[in-house]
């Protein structure tokens, strides 16, 4: 048997009247409509304001929302629930579903919360007839729980906090000693299982206690903050810079690849710090010791590591303060020559100290002049003549190969030109050429503004580019190498056979030459190995319509073995040292005879 929602109200029992009229939940049952065919006396007075349990029958929760605004103009937010209430009726009846959820709006104007449970009821058919619904009033709950975050934020804040001042120096805001000894021990962890060094330098500044006692705590303190704010630029994000207490810093250099990682720090440190500290009205000058210790050579452990770096430090001190010293003195020893060769190598600049010698390249075939490559000598003041080996690898790692290559071009282009002049044969110059140097923009204008006036020696000049350095930036490389080929300049591999060459960049570039290294021509022809690797390039040259040179050749078998497997051009001792331009200039006049 069906019945019809008013059926309903006619069922409703004394006894449910009384249930539902005394609980404080609103509870309601609703038409399909929306319209109240039951209301409590909860919900007739806190939400629909209605008379009394009798009036919202038949009438819905826009009616009464209504209502309540039109009687409170001056307030739009007065009662904003109706069409809330309604459109959540709708859709549990869409949805054909019971529905949990909380709704808020304002009752009064002011912003209410409601819990609400709404769910559909139907006839003995299955058919919906309307919705049944409780609702609670938790705007009280919400404010609880609100407030309760909120605490909660405030003491996550107020832990942070804490725990930044348990883990950093109030003065300086750096990690401190705890944070520091733990920073330390994940970096020694971390270089243990990665297999890489790690640095660890202890700070005292020399005349801190001075400061202190002429000019007072206050002032010592300033100090403090900006000794630790110069030296902060320079430390890396992955490395850790941290106040142990009082003038003594400690810093944590991860990944050392070389002592010289550790003594450029060092020296862009003193740098920074070199520079007067101005401070109120006072100009301080601050001096600093330093004490280093190295993973794993002077510890595998954090705390033997720090000991170390301390003991160092003292030396340093001892030693006569505004010094840095490592555990292991002769490491001391290695970055102070190493310094030194670098302040040398700058004066050298200003002084033109740097000469170019020449080596010839023959044609052992015709026994004619092809060419030579100018190498750049370093005419030390007290030392004499110094060899490229000795200072290149520092040069290029301070980036003042730039510099020496642009010298020994400048010169050699000069020289070459001369010779050009008195009619002398002097086939190619071949340059050594530095990856920085094709990385550096100016470059190509410098080269160019070198040969203005004597553009026809663009086809006289070779650049000799070594193949690792090609290797390990080829996208790049190309760029400038095909520039200078359009010039007419032509390119050879330098050292061929020591990197690992791509045969498909090989061709990608514009080159026209490859030399032969002299490690493989030194056991020429015996070595099995190096006969075998000689031929190949020869051959290789040969497929790729490459020309070929030997470098390095020292006596007649080798130049047998060369010729008789196809490699005419040849430089060495053989035929020549390198050799002055003045020695060059004989050298080309005898081979101009022949
Ligand atoms: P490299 O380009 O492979 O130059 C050949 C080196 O082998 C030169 O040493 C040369 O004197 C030496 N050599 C030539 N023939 C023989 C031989 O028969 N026997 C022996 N034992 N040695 C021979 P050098 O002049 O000491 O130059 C060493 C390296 O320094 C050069 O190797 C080159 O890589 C670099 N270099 C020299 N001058 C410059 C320069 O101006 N700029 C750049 N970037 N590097 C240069
Ligand atoms: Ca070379």
């Amino acid at each position: 048997m069906s019945f019809k929602p008013s059926d309903l109200v006619e069922h409703n029992s004394e006894l449910l009247k009384l249930l539902t009229q005394n609980l404080p939940d609103m509870l309601w049952v609703k038409d399909v409509d929306g319209k109240y065919i039951y209301a409590n006396k909860a919900i007739c007075d806190g939400l629909l304001m209605a008379k009394d349990t009798l009036e919202p029958i038949g009438k819905d929760d826009v009616f009464f929302a209504l209502r309540e605004r039109e009687s409170n103009k001056n307030n739009p937010d007065w009662h904003t629930f109706g069409e809330l209430c309604f459109n959540s009726d709708k859709v549990v009846i869409e949805k054909n579903k019971a529905m949990k959820f909380e709704e808020f709006g304002n009752v009064k104007g002011k912003l209410t919360y409601l819990e609400v449970f709404k769910a559909p009821f139907y006839d003995n058919d299955g058919n919906i007839l309307g919705t049944i619904g409780a609702g609670r009033d938790i705007t009280e709950l919400k404010k609880i729980q609100t407030d309760l975050e909120k605490s909660l934020k405030t003491l996550a804040k107020h832990k942070e906090l804490l725990e930044y001042q348990e883990n950093h120096d109030s003065l300086t805001h750096l990690p401190n000693r705890i944070l520091f000894l733990d920073r330390l021990h994940q970096a020694v962890k971390i270089a243990k299982t990665d297999n890489t060094k790690i640095a660890l330098l202890f700070i005292d500044l020399d005349n801190f206690k001075e400061i202190n006692d002429s000019l007072g705590h206050d002032l010592g303190d300033k100090v403090l903050v900006e000794f630790s704010k110069r030296i902060k630029l320079k430390v890396k994000k992955i490395d850790t810079l941290s106040r142990l207490g009082g003038d003594e810093f400690c810093i944590i250099l991860n990944d050392i690849k070389d002592i010289i990682d550790i003594s450029d720090f060092i020296l862009n440190c003193v740098e920074k710090i070199k520079a007067p500290f101005k401070i109120d009205e006072h100009t301080l000058y601050v001096n600093m010791s330093i004490g280093i210790s190295v993973y794993p050579n002077d510890g595998t452990d954090a705390n033997v590591l720090l000991k170390n770096a301390d003991a160092a430090m003292y030396r340093a001190k001892e030693n006569g303060r505004n010094q840095y010293s490592f555990y292991d003195e002769d490491m001391t020893k290695k970055a102070y020559e190493r310094v030194m060769l670098e302040t040398q190598l700058r004066e050298a600049f200003e002084n033109d100290e740097f000469i170019v010698h020449y080596q010839p390249k023959i044609n052992a075939k015709t026994n004619k002049f092809v060419g030579m490559e100018a190498l750049v000598r370093w005419n030390h003041p007290t030392k004499g003549l110094i060899y490229p080996n000795n200072f290149i690898p520092l040069a290029e790692i301070s980036g003042m190969i730039i510099d020496i290559d642009r010298i020994v071009m400048k010169k050699s282009i000069i020289q070459f030109h001369k010779w050009s002049q008195n009619n002398l044969n002097h086939g190619k110059l071949s340059l050594n050429l530095a990856i920085k140097q094709m990385e550096d923009k100016s470059f190509m204008d410098f080269f160019k503004k070198q040969l203005k006036d004597k553009e026809y020696l663009y086809e006289k000049l070779e650049f000799e580019v070594t193949e690792s350095q090609i290797m390990a930036n080829p996208d790049e490389a190309i760029k400038t190498l095909e520039e200078m080929s359009k010039l007419g300049v032509s390119i050879s591999i330098d050292d061929f056979g020591t990197g690992y060459s791509s045969l498909a960049y090989l061709k990608k570039l514009p080159i026209s030459k490859l030399k032969i290294d002299k490690s493989f021509i030194d056991d020429l022809p015996y070595d099995f190995e190096d006969v075998a690797i000689t031929k190949t390039i020869i051959n290789l040259c040969e497929n790729l319509n490459l020309d070929v040179i030997a470098e390095g050749v020292e006596n007649q078998k080798q130049v047998d073995f060369l010729l008789a497997n196809g490699c005419e051009n040849i430089q060495g001792y053989f035929y020549s040292k390198a050799i002055s331009a003045d020695e060059m200039t004989q050298f080309l006049k005898k081979y101009n005879k022949t």
